[in-house]
Order: structure tokens, then sequence, then C-alpha cells
């Protein structure tokens, strides 16, 4: 049984941006990256990108600033019977291998046989985390 050190957990990243439309193209155009309200350039390229749009307010529309938020699920990392720190994703079959010993170990840390070596080959299960754990 694998000792969690912590459970899997979502992560959200919020990107704001400035963006600007071609008037010819609307569905064309730019977005900067804001820090603190300010466009920031990762590449010349892009601030080159942005001195253009200031200079041809009749070639581009400013449509202020815009928000994403993507989200990350992290996998949940523990401790396996041999003693190394592994990450529990559910990438063969629901399961994990652990790339130090080889066991493998379904998403709540138990280990199991390997997949291949199951009766009926795939098999989905579905498990139920109790509401208060959240
Ligand atoms: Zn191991």
């Amino acid at each position: 049984m694998v000792i969690f050190i912590r459970p899997v957990r979502v992560e959200y990243k919020v990107i704001h941006t400035l963006d600007y439309v071609l008037k010819a193209d609307s569905t064309q155009g730019f977005g900067f990256s804001l820090k603190n309200g300010k466009p920031v350039f990762d590449h010349p390229s892009s601030e080159a990108n942005y001195q253009w749009c200031l200079a041809h307010p009749d070639e581009v529309e400013c449509m202020g600033e815009s928000r994403d938020v993507y989200s990350l699920k992290l996998s949940a990392v523990g401790i396996c019977e041999c003693g190394q720190e592994i990450e529990l994703t559910d990438d063969s079959c629901g399961c994990s291998l652990c790339p130090y010993c080889g066991r493998w170990h379904s998403p709540l840390g138990q280990e199991v046989a390997p997949p291949e070596t199951w009766k009926d080959g795939f098999v989905m299960f579905w498990y139920e985390v109790p509401a208060e754990t959240f």
C-alpha cells in the first residue's frame, strides 16, 4: 500500500491578456500577456507586435483585457512499498507502474496485479470518495 504524501489536486492558473483584433478581419489579432496590468513580452517579436498595434489604431481595435483560466490535474504522490516516491497516475488501465520496483498500484494506492495478467484485459472500475472528504 502506498503511503500518500499528496492527494490528487487541480491547480488553476489565470492568464490576463490585452487583446487586439484586426479591423479588416476580426477573427485575427494579437494577445499580449499582462502582469500587474502591463504587457510583458517573452519574445522580441511580441513587443514589436505590441508597438505595431499602438502605432496603427486605424488597422487594429483594442478589445481590452481578457481573462482565461487554465486547470491542470496533478497526480497523487506517495511512497511505494519499495521506499521510492512515485506519482499515482491513471495512465494504464486506471493504474500506475512504479518505475523503481515494477509494482502496479490502483489510484487508491493499493498494489494490484499487472494489467496484462487481468482475466478480462481492460477493466473499468469506479470507486466512491466520501463527500465529507471534500
Ligand atoms: Zn516501487
